[in-house]
This record gives C-alpha cells, sequence and structure tokens, in this order.
C-alpha cells in the first residue's frame, strides 16, 4: 500500500467525541468540535458530529471552506481571529468567529452588510496565558462597538488558556472571565448565548470544578483526535489514543557499527543524535522525514528506537525485530506531529470508518498533493 500514509480511524474519532460530549453534557457544556489539526477533513468533521459535537471550529477559512456540504447544517466557527484581508471570506465561510480588534470587527459588520446577512461573534478575553484576548478593562468598549453593529450579533465572551504559555485553567482564571459575562449582562441588559471557556486543556478544570458557572462551551480539538490531556499529554481514561497511525517504509536495512568514524561537526539538523552502544547496530531506514513529521513526537513500536531524521531519512534500530526492506513501520503520534503529517503534501491520508458487520472497512483515500500532481 502507498507510503508513508497516515491511518485515520473514524470510528475511534467518533468514540472519542461521543465519551467527551457525554460527560461534559452532564455538566451543561456542549462541544465545539475543532478540526484544524485535520484540516478540516469533512469526514472527520462528520465523525464529530456524529459523536454529539454541537458545531464545529477551525482555525483557518480555507478549512472551514473544505468542510463541505456533507456537514452543512453544522454551526461553523472560525476560532482564529480573523485576519482584516479575509472579512469577507471568513463572514461567508463561518456563521461566528471569535475576534479582538476593531478593525476586524468593523469590517466583519461591512462584510456580513453587503452579503445581507448577520455574523456571530465571540469576544476572547485575555485570561493569562499571552496569546489572543482582550485585556478585561477593555472589554465594555469592545462589547459596546459590537453591540453598534448592525450586522452583527455579540453571541457571547470567551477565553483560551495553555496555548501560548502554558498557563492551566483553573477557578482564579476563569473567574475573571465569569466576572465579565455578569457584567456585560447587567450593563448592557443583554444575555450572552455562549460562554466558550477554552479548549482540551479545560477538560480536567470543567468536569470537577465547582464553579462552572456560565461556561457552557468548549472548544475540543486534541483530546477528540488523540485522546489525550494538552496539560500532561497523558490520554484521558476511556479514550483511544490510537485514531492516527502514521506508516513508513523501510528502504535500507542493516547491520552498522554503533558509532560513526571521521572527525564530526554538524549534521543536517545541527547537533547529531548521539548513538550509544559500541557494538553493531541493526539499524534500519524508514523513508519518512521532516517534510512529512516532526520526530520528537514519533512514537516508535515496543522494541524499536529512532536514531535520528533529516529532511527525507528517518532512522531507527530495529532491536530484536525481523523487518527487511519494503516492510511497514507503523508510528503513534503526538499533536505537533500529527499537525506536520496533516500538512505535508507527501503524507497520503486514508480515512477508515467503523469496521461493517461483514468485515470490510471502507476507506478513503486522499493522496498528497506532490503525489497527484
Ligand atoms: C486550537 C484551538 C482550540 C482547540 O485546541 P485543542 O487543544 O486542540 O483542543 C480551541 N480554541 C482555540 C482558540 C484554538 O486555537
Amino acid at each position: 500500500m502507498i507510503a508513508p500514509r497516515i491511518e485515520i480511524d473514524l470510528g475511534k474519532i467518533e468514540h472519542n467525541t461521543r465519551s467527551l460530549t457525554e460527560r461534559l453534557d452532564a455538566r451543561g457544556i456542549r462541544v465545539l468540535g475543532v478540526t484544524k489539526a485535520c484540516l478540516g477533513s469533512p469526514r472527520v468533521a462528520a465523525a464529530m458530529l456524529r459523536g454529539g459535537a454541537a458545531g464545529l471550529g477551525d482555525s483557518r477559512v480555507e478549512n472551514l471552506s473544505r468542510l463541505g456540504i456533507e456537514n452543512e447544517g453544522a454551526s461553523r466557527t472560525l476560532i482564529r481571529s480573523p485576519m482584516l484581508s479575509q472579512a469577507s471570506r471568513a463572514v461567508r465561510t463561518a456563521n461566528v468567529s471569535l475576534n479582538t480588534e476593531p478593525a476586524v470587527i468593523a469590517a466583519l459588520d461591512e462584510a456580513a452588510r453587503r452579503m445581507g446577512i448577520r455574523h456571530g461573534v465571540i469576544l476572547m478575553v485575555e485570561l493569562g496565558d499571552l496569546r489572543e484576548g482582550i485585556v478585561a478593562d477593555e472589554i465594555p468598549a469592545a462589547v459596546r462597538a459590537v453591540l453598534q453593529r448592525r450586522s452583527l450579533v455579540l453571541i457571547g465572551l470567551g477565553g483560551n488558556l495553555a496555548c501560548q504559555s502554558g498557563v492551566i485553567p483553573a477557578d482564579a482564571n476563569m473567574d475573571v472571565l465569569h466576572r465579565l459575562v455578569d457584567r456585560t449582562e447587567i450593563d448592557h441588559r443583554i444575555r450572552l448565548h455562549t460562554i466558550s471557556g477554552g479548549n482540551s486543556a479545560n477538560l480536567e478544570w470543567a468536569l470537577t470544578t465547582n464553579r462552572l458557572e456560565r461556561t457552557n462551551e468548549l472548544r475540543i480539538g486534541e483530546a477528540i483526535l488523540l485522546g489525550t490531556d494538552p496539560l500532561n499529554r497523558a490520554v484521558i481514561p476511556g479514550l483511544h489514543g490510537d485514531a492516527f497511525t502514521l506508516v513508513g517504509e523501510i528502504i535500507e536495512r542493516a547491520a552498522k557499527p554503533g558509532q560513526p568514524w571521521g572527525h564530526r561537526a554538524q549534521s543536517a539538523y545541527g547537533e547529531p543524535p548521539r548513538r550509544t552502544g559500541r557494538g553493531s547496530v541493526r539499524q534500519a531506514i524508514v523513508a519518512l522525514g521532516r517534510q512529512d513529521v516532526d520526530i520528537d513526537g514519533v512514537v516508535p513500536p515496543a522494541g524499536i528506537t529512532l536514531l535520528g531524521m533529516s529532511s527525507d531519512h528517518l532512522v531507527i534500530d530495529v532491536g530484536d525485530h525481523e523487518l527487511a526492506v519494503g516492510d511497514e513501520v507503523r508510528f503513534g503520534l503526538n499533536y505537533g506531529s500529527l499537525v506536520r503529517a496533516m500538512t505535508s503534501p507527501f503524507v497520503t491520508k486514508v480515512e477508515r470508518a467503523a469496521p461493517h458487520p461483514d468485515g470490510v472497512v471502507p476507506s478513503v483515500l486522499h493522496a498528497g498533493t506532490a503525489l497527484s500532481g
């Protein structure tokens, strides 16, 4: 079969979504399924919706455009502030967007007015992680700015933690968001529909706090796709950690000395990885490189060790495995490596639905653009 490829188990993605939506539903929180790590794959999005996601979110208008007719009825949220230059496209592809900038808000209003529609705005509040967000003192002015716009609807307020600085979501920082919700509703005599509490890093807080207050939405990508909690990267109990598998093919298999010889300087990517051991190594080269994946997030099968990766070669110690040229090796992925592999034009995407009762596993191939070009 074609390699390298990333195998995507849609049944596991659906299961992970259902498991999380059931737990969060019990706490009054709905889930926005975030598709950005899968580049807005329509079938991944559909699996999230089958699993109970209330809507879809993505950081890029290109990905939202890809979601296609199969997900037509679903609400679509642009979860990165729209580029000023993309305001029209943002309004066309998303019915809601997360916002922080007055100039962008004005452009969205203008674009929506021209199209004769209304666009939903969630204002993002800076809660301490120092990525996107309006500082709390400036929220009242931003609220007024949205409420004045005839073609915009203020849907609610939101926050995002743990992405830039690793700040852990907790009662203290989430309370800043909740107090702003209270103040906004009193000052303007409105009711905010959505309090979008955060991403997968908010799960632990959302499932355990007794001060959930008005948070009623989480935007979840990683925990659905990889089953992991971004705060510690451990698989959440009850979820599948192996919905994605990267498969590479061996192109050289040889016993090589434990240590390189000759005077040494930098390697292709800076400091060469340290090889340990003196004897000989049962080495293989897999046709996978940094153009396909980030080596730091590649998880080899038990008994196989990663020895290093350059642009196109992954060197492994196969240990006791009996592997030959042409054999395939299957790797797990962390979030960074998943994003890189999904984005690489060299990696073919194979999406598998849940097995049929008669044992047939339907699958769809998406060849990389480099392969089909
Ligand atoms: C990526 C992103 C998410 C989803 O994050 P996960 O950790 O994948 O759940 C949610 N909100 C925003 C603003 C994001 O950029």
